[in-house]
């Protein structure tokens, strides 16, 4: 063996524990942050793995607002979110979506709502042009489904049912059956079809579980996020948490300043589409991770990275403040958060000077 290939040899072999020990400490580092970041924003018993075999549609936020609903109405979680799945069938409806955040097919008027809006359904009977009732989001659309149920003719029969010594929330068949008997539904087998559904998706674990009142009753969207107030771009990432990092903000662990704004959120928050545009790449980079990129014409482009699950593909159309995916933390990232990038003309520019 040549010395120089020797040398090579020693090298690789002292660099392996250095690297070993790098991954460690890295990996270490992501369990505190983690812990950290859940401690603080509470409810972190609820995220994409829990609620992993839902249907595609149901999101985190969705499962928090019934779970928050839970711990003030005492109606089981599980009971709203297997009415929810009976009820909304192929689900995943606009309706269901910001917007309007009405993921129960409400109609107007509902308590707590904030607008109404028209639209057409899927009746028995054939279709029908109805008056839905719109929300803040989830938290106020699961409040009013629960505030129905403390009136005639629910609450006599639903109060009277057993309720779990130690939650203090009613037990959840005979929940279901309280409501069925007072009327709520005409089928003959509504009280075991939503049993079914809460035994095959095991949505009864939910009813143990309580979310931390850290930020879930505020409205959704800040009144005024950042932004200079003069672009023409709505935020990707409203229902953020904070923004921890700034355009051309100096990193040790990378050249250059930083190339957009980073919006930390919990996993499965909705990210937006900043304006209409065409989608042109949707789908996996090393560093990325799950990205969406949306060319709005003129050289303007919009980059939004690290996803957990994204919602459009490549070649799609969409519009300002349309959904275009899920909060995560893949790719080359520390903690859940949408990093948002604006360039022109392949020169990343500050976003801050394009949102509204
Ligand atoms: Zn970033």
């Amino acid at each position: 063996m040549g010395k120089a290939k020797k040398w090579l040899y020693g090298l690789f072999f002292s660099c392996v524990p250095i690297l070993l020990a790098l991954i460690m400490i890295a990996g270490a580092i992501d369990m505190t942050m983690n812990m950290i970041e859940g401690d603080k924003k509470g409810g972190s018993e609820i995220n994409a793995e829990t609620i992993a075999g839902l249907p595609q549609w149901i999101t985190v936020d969705m499962v928090r607002a019934a779970v928050q609903m839970q711990t003030e109405t005492h109606y089981p979680s599980s009971v709203v979110l297997g009415q929810m799945i009976l009820e909304a069938g192929a689900g995943g409806s606009e309706l269901a979506n910001p917007p309007y955040y009405n993921c129960l097919g409400q109609k107007a008027p509902s308590h707590g709502q904030n607008g109404t809006v028209s639209m057409q359904t899927e009746e028995a009977w054939g279709t029908e042009v109805a008056e839905f009732s719109t929300f803040a989001n989830y938290v106020d659309c699961m409040k009013a489904w629960g505030h129905k149920f403390t009136m005639d003719p629910y609450v006599k029969r639903v109060t009277a049912c057993p309720t779990d010594p130690k939650t203090g929330h009613y037990e959840a068949n005979a929940f279901i059956k309280a409501v069925w008997e007072s009327g709520y539904a005409t089928d003959s087998q509504y009280v075991q079809k939503v049993i079914g559904i809460m035994t095959s998706y095991d949505l009864y674990k939910f009813n143990s579980m309580s979310v931390g009142d850290v930020g879930m009753g505020k409205p959704s969207k800040p009144s005024k996020p950042p932004g200079s107030g003069k672009g023409r771009f709505t935020h990707p990432c409203p229902d953020m948490t904070e923004q921890t990092s700034y355009f051309g903000e100096i990193r040790e662990f990378e050249t250059g300043g930083h190339k957009g704004n980073d919006y930390a959120a919990p996993v499965g928050t909705t990210t937006y589409a900043a304006d209409d545009g065409v989608v042109t790449i949707a789908g996996w980079s090393n560093s990325a991770g799950l990205w969406v990129v949306i060319d709005h014409g003129d050289g303007l482009v919009t980059k939004y990275m690290h996803h957990s699950a994204l919602l459009v593909e490549a070649g799609y159309e969409v519009v300002r403040g349309q959904p275009i995916g899920e909060v995560g933390s893949t790719g080359q990232s520390t903690g859940p958060h949408l990093h948002f990038q604006v360039e022109v003309n392949g020169t990343a520019v500050n976003p801050d000077d394009y949102l509204e």
